[in-house]
């Protein structure tokens, strides 16, 4: 179906929802945790507000916490006043439709509890029984929650009569065991297609926007290989160190704190085969075909293609280093910085690099893409002025700009000829007055419309810790760490060693 509305100008048309779900109750476990108030709260209140949400919905909140419902709704509006989002809610709509069960995790009973508690709210509010799962709970609770729904009978089914989905957060696993376990304890009473795994970076608008480019532009794709393109380079660099999040980042690390999943994400829409149609199930079998295409780590090359790095305190002394973050190991070695040189073995991209990098602590706050072409293969301008022709670089850019930028040459004004470089540059939001899209508001309606084209599959998520697999059992020898861990000031791009790996990694950062 056509989202966009037929007869509006370009300039304006809206960008809908093709249809609205179907009325369900939402369930979060973990109501009383951050995600569910920095996050899930306000995005489904913005849903609400803009109309999005079913005609007929539930909110049950769900967690050890001993609270009412109306002390869950007192919580709500808090956390909503905080940040600003009362302005213009129905709140008194909202709140009516907001429940709270206190519960163990680990206990049975407790679901069947949560299973009446439930059932009284869809009866009050004459809803169908659609239900759907949020699992907002560290994940070590995960298999112990989605086996305890299924044995008190709430797993239900997914059919064009009712449904029952169940979304959880990364990580899914630490490992590529771990992450079968977990995958084999949720379909004990799940099917896959009820399990929606949420990578919310894939939400973003400028991430969704790749694919578009890519494949609905003709102009694009004829060079998108390894007779143009010379490198890609994709980077994730975050300027915030390890904050309250010691005890996870010291088990995690960068690599499984985000190569696992969202650089993984990203790698795959930059380089995946067209798909024959833009539908989940087609979508993610390219990606998952492109993850079967990666060259397997060589161990044995180990630290040529690859640097780690921790951040150490920065050269003012005002931020400190990791090991001085409370909750860390003052002797830790797990990497806050990962520069990865990767190559994908197939006819498209036989040859080309991709970089890929993500850091904390670093200088900045950056996402971007960016895809360096060839030069040009024989320069007719060897006398002129600035005679060298810069070869031409796509920077695609999800934060802090939601920009797309075309380096170009071109004629210097003037009465010689020199060459420049210009770029043409596309903002992506250009021409849309409407609010941000939060990541998290996109997740949950694709969620309740079933749509898994912003989820990993189980097969991506496995040949994802497959591929990490060498590099993390490196990370896990102490003398190679104790060697090759090179620390960098906090408040720097990392470790200068980064660049060995790729030459132009700071040039792809300015
Ligand atoms: P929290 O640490 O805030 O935990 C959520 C809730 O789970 C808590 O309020 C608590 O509720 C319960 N809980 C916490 N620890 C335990 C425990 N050891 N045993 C039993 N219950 C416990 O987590 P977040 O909200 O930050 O994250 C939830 C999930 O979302 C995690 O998987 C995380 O990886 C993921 N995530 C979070 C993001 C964020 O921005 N916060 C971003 C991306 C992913 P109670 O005690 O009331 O039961």
């Amino acid at each position: 179906m056509n989202p966009f509305q037929p007869g509006v100008s370009p300039d304006v048309m809206e960008c809908r929802l093709p249809e609205r779900p179907q009325p369900c109750a939402v369930v979060i476990f973990g109501a009383s945790g951050d995600l569910t108030s920095r996050k899930l709260i306000p995005a489904l209140a913005r849903i609400y507000r803009a109309g999005d949400l079913p005609d007929n919905f539930a909110i049950v909140g769900a967690a050890r916490t001993p609270m009412t419902t109306e002390a869950f709704r007192e919580k709500a509006r808090e956390w909503l006043a905080a940040a600003g989002h009362l302005d213009g809610l129905d709140w008194e709509g909202l709140a009516r439709r907001l429940f709270y069960h206190s519960m163990d995790y680990a206990d049975l009973e407790g679901y069947r509890g949560l299973g009446k508690a439930l059932a009284d709210a869809e009866a009050q509010l004459g809803l169908p029984g659609n239900r759907m799962f949020y699992l907002a709970i560290p994940p070590t609770l995960y298999e112990a929650v989605a086996v305890n729904l299924g044995e008190a009978g709430l797993a239900g089914q997914d059919t064009p009569e009712g449904w029952t989905r169940i979304v959880v957060e990364k990580p899914f696993g630490r490992d590529l065991e771990s992450s079968r376990k977990l995958d084999r304890a949720m379909h004990q009473h799940f099917q896959e297609g009820q399990i929606f795994r949420i990578d919310h970076y894939l939400a973003k608008e400028t991430v969704q926007n790749v694919l578009l480019f890519r494949f609905a532009n003709a102009v694009f794709e004829p060079v998108w290989n390894r007779n143009y393109v010379d490198y890609v380079s994709i980077l994730a660099a975050e300027s915030l160190g390890v904050e309250h999040r010691a005890g996870y980042y010291e088990e995690a690390g960068v690599l499984r704190d985000m190569f696992q999943n969202h650089m993984m994400q990203l790698l795959s829409l930059a380089a995946m085969e067209p798909p024959s149609v833009f539908r989940a199930r087609e979508v993610l079998d390219e990606k998952t075909k492109l993850y079967r295409s990666l060259r397997p780590f060589d161990p044995e090359k180990g630290f040529g293609h690859l640097v780690l790095g921790q951040y150490g305190p920065s050269a003012d002394g005002s931020l400190p280093a990791y090991r001085q973050e409370p909750g860390v190991s003052p002797s830790s070695l797990t990497p806050t910085f990962a520069m990865l040189k990767a190559y994908v073995d197939n006819w498209r991209w036989q040859g080309v690099p991709f970089y890929i990098c993500s850091g904390k602590r670093l200088a900045g706050k950056i996402t971007r893409m960016v895809v360096q072409f060839k030069e040009v293969p024989h320069s007719i301008y060897r006398n002129v002025v600035g005679e060298h022709v810069s070869a031409n670089r796509l920077i695609m850019e999800v934060y802090p700009n939601e920009t797309i930028h075309l380096s170009l040459q071109a004629k210097q004004s003037g009465e010689g000829f020199c060459l420049r470089t210009a770029s043409m540059s596309f903002d992506f939001k250009g021409g849309y007055a409407g609010p941000p899209v939060d990541s998290y508001e996109k997740v949950i309606l694709d969620c309740m419309l079933g749509d898994h084209m912003l989820f990993w599959r189980q097969d991506g998520v496995e040949l994802s810790w497959a591929y990490l697999t060498p590099i993390l059992e490196l990370c896990e020898q102490q003398v190679e760490m104790e060697k090759n861990l090179f620390l960098y000031p906090a408040g720097s791009w990392g470790p200068r060693d980064a660049s060995m790996v790729h030459l132009n990694y700071l040039k792809d950062l300015t």
